[in-house]
């Protein structure tokens, strides 16, 4: 018999439950207290811990352990150890120690470490997050961990993470007790990403080295059918799609990851799940893990699953909703309105840090959602635009206006939604309408930034995040500290006040999609990135070196590192891209192409053999028009070459992310434009590759 849900959520995982059962109570105490309050973890509490672990997992099934982490390679690492320990006689134990659990000692020399790596060893250590569960994942038990050098220095995207949620929640705290809620020692922010993927068949992926070595197609013509029937959104899931979906729920589930809605998404062969929100942290090595068992459970069912922001093109691509709030170790949201949100101080304080730092750290923002593959979707109509501004609605607007010019506003009232239909259930209109077009919603208890890839990790724009919000936080606590209890709801009032005046530009309630809006917000002075090279650069400027090193999430080597990083992994992506094109229009493209002119050159000639009269016109015209286009990929496909060569020779790393985008893309979308153009005209059995027609709508 199979087994019920309920049996089947976090059965491998090493979860409190697991914990309380399995450990002495004084330790359990111990490790529970690390958790919940960050305190240091003692050596023997870890070797107590590490038994019970080895134990629980052995008895899963596992014969292996690994220190799971995340380099800055943006996907998970891990290297696996067996428990066996020989004793002699050709006897093994199975054995794991408290100093395995805490610390791991990989390699760090082949990991991105951008520049990190020459002016320190190449040893490097993991260290055990103890605030996100152990789990197990294919016999191996695996050890969430942070990845740091020999002298410390974070080369991975859990320890900035860590370091931000310990920020926000100091100086939060702080704040708070300004506001009289002296019982809160922490405030932790939660996360529910939302993800995107497609599904496409495993037999056409095979034949597609575009999708093989880039993740997304490079060539093709839009099939006569796309996605402007909307008829895929939230439409019937096909059974193919259902029992995938069906079987991803339950791996899920397994590693305890709250898998909850699931639907088809605009695009063809499109879909989403989301998840119930966790602690940052925890949701991060969730969503890392979605990710990868996407991929895996894809496979089991003949589909491959792609990640990338936009696999077609002409077709929606895929992003990832950030659903972010912040919340008091006493259970309060503190972006939950209720219903007086005027009167609702630490709310209305808690919302004013929110738009000040996004207003202040817009380029930065910017900055964590910004990736080669993602240039694709910012700003294109489908996503949100590359500008960062914040919708908050009709309610929370009135409200900031009410402050800012000191009326009163009253109790909201519920509005009462009314169907016209009396069998209908009645019920409460939600306070925010829907804007797809803004990067940065308040939706009733929490903000949704919106603006990143599907591919991404969602560590950096939540370390930015944090970061910012931690900043304004200290910097309110800066302006109310020396203020009497009796005269707070006062200076509360006047700093609301102020930090409308001056962090107002950032709102916006209209249409993001709208030329006028770009005009509009450069006219107020808010920031455009429209690609990757343009806004990498601002990580290291002073302002946002002084954010990050102030709270003490990068020092400035980190930031350096981390901003090579970024440009280097631009270069190489826009680089394998550029090759792959050229390969595939070498050796697929051009040679169909050339078989299609012989198709009607052959048939012109057996027509003028079997009898003069008859004509070629029709051939004459294909022949042509193909010939043209071979001569002119020739051509482009030779400047495409020319022009890799010579990014090849740039040393600078911005210079050279700059050519990449400014003329390989560019070289890359001419000779695209001219194959895709006589893509049709070939037929379908020559080309080595189905077609989108062909990927799209057999699924
Ligand atoms: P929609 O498609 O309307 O944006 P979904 O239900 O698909 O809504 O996703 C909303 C996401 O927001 C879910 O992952 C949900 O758990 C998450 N969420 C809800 N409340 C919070 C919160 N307080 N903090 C962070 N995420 C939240
Ligand atoms: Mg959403």
């Amino acid at each position: 018999m199979s087994k019920s849900v309920q049996e089947l959520y976090g059965s491998l995982v090493f979860n409190d439950k697991i914990m309380r059962a399995k450990l002495p109570k004084d330790i359990y105490k111990a490790l529970r207290k690390t958790i919940t309050q960050n305190t240091h973890l003692e050596i023997d509490v870890a070797n107590a811990v590490a038994v019970a672990m080895k134990e629980w997992a052995v008895e899963n099934g596992a014969t292996h352990f690994t220190h799971w982490f995340q380099p800055m390679t943006g996907f998970t690492a891990e290297k696996h150890d067996s428990f066996i320990t020989p004793v002699g006689d050709g006897e093994i134990i199975m054995e794991f120690s408290g100093k395995e659990l805490v610390k791991g000692e990989p390699d760090a020399s082949s990991f991105p470490s951008g520049g990190l790596r020459a002016t320190c060893e190449a040893r490097g250590y993991t260290a055990w997050d103890p605030t996100s569960p152990a789990f197990i994942k294919d016999g191996t038990l695996c050890i969430p961990t942070a990845f740091c050098s020999y002298s410390g220095e974070a080369l991975d995207k859990k320890t900035p993470l860590l370091r931000s949620m310990e920020a926000l929640s100091k100086e939060a705290v702080k704040v708070l007790h300004l506001l009289g809620m002296e019982d809160v020692k922490q405030v932790i922010t939660t996360v529910g990403p939302e993800q995107e993927y497609f599904l496409l068949d495993k037999e056409d992926y095979k034949k597609r080295r575009d999708l093989i070595f880039t993740g997304r197609t490079l060539l093709g013509a839009m099939p006569p059918k796309g996605q402007e029937m909307e008829d895929h959104y939230f439409g019937m899931l096909r059974s193919r799609v259902a029992d995938y979906m069906h079987d991803l729920d339950e791996e899920l589930w397994k590693l305890g990851i709250p898998a909850k809605t699931k639907h088809n998404e605009v695009a063809p062969c499109q879909h989403e799940l989301a998840p119930v929100f966790d602690t940052t942290n925890v949701a991060v090595d969730h969503n890392q893990l979605t990710m990868e068992v996407m991929k895996k459970v894809a496979d089991k069912h003949g589909f491959v699953c792609l990640l990338h922001e936009k696999p077609f093109d002409g077709i929606n691509g895929s992003g990832k909703h950030n659903n972010w709030s912040m919340s008091t170790d006493t259970g309060k949201n503190l972006l939950d309105p209720g219903r007086k949100p005027v009167d609702n101080i630490p709310f209305m304080v808690s919302l004013i840090a929110v738009i000040a730092a996004v207003d202040e750290y817009a380029d930065l923002m910017r900055f964590s959602v910004a990736t080669a593959g993602n240039d694709h979707r910012l700003g294109a109509n489908e996503a949100p635009p590359a500008i960062i501004s914040i919708f908050l609605g009709d309610e929370l607007t009135a409200v900031l206006k009410a402050v800012e010019e000191g009326s009163f506003i009253g109790k909201q009232k519920r509005v009462s939604m009314d169907t016209g239909a009396i069998v209908l259930p009645h019920f409460y209109k939600d306070t925010t309408d829907r804007n797809r077009t803004s990067p940065f919603a308040f939706t009733g208890n929490k903000f949704e930034f919106r603006s990143l890839g599907s591919s991404l990790s969602v560590s950096g724009p939540n370390v930015v995040l944090n970061t910012a919000v931690a900043e304004e936080l200290s910097k309110i606590y800066e302006i109310l500290k020396d203020v009497k209890p009796e005269d707070m709801e006062d200076a509360v009032h006047e700093l609301l006040k102020d930090y409308i005046v001056k962090h107002k530009r950032v709102i916006f309630n209209g249409n993001g999609y709208s030329d006028e809006w770009v005009e509009e917000a450069e006219a107020r002075g808010l920031y455009n990135y429209k690609s990757t090279p343009d806004v990498l650069p601002v990580l290291i400027e002073n302002k946002n070196v002084e954010l990050f090193t102030k709270h003490g999430i990068f020092t400035e080597s980190e930031l350096d590192s981390r901003y090579e990083i970024h440009l280097e992994n631009y270069c190489k992506t826009i680089h394998i891209e550029a090759k792959t094109m050229e390969d595939m229009l070498c050796h697929q493209f051009m040679p169909a192409l050339a078989a299609a002119i012989d198709q009607s050159v052959s048939l012109a000639l057996k027509k003028k053999q079997l009898c003069e009269s008859i004509t070629s016109k029709t051939e004459q015209k294909v022949i042509e028009k193909l010939s043209q286009a071979y001569d002119a990929i020739y051509d482009l496909t030779e400047a495409l070459q020319a022009d890799i060569a010579k990014a090849e020779e740039i040393e600078d790393f911005l210079a050279c992310a700059k050519f990449y985008h400014d003329t390989i893309l560019d070289d890359m979308a001419k000779v695209r434009e001219v194959a895709d153009g006589v893509e049709g005209m070939i037929p379908e059995e020559l080309l080595p590759y189905p077609t989108y027609a062909q990927m799209l709508f057999y699924v």
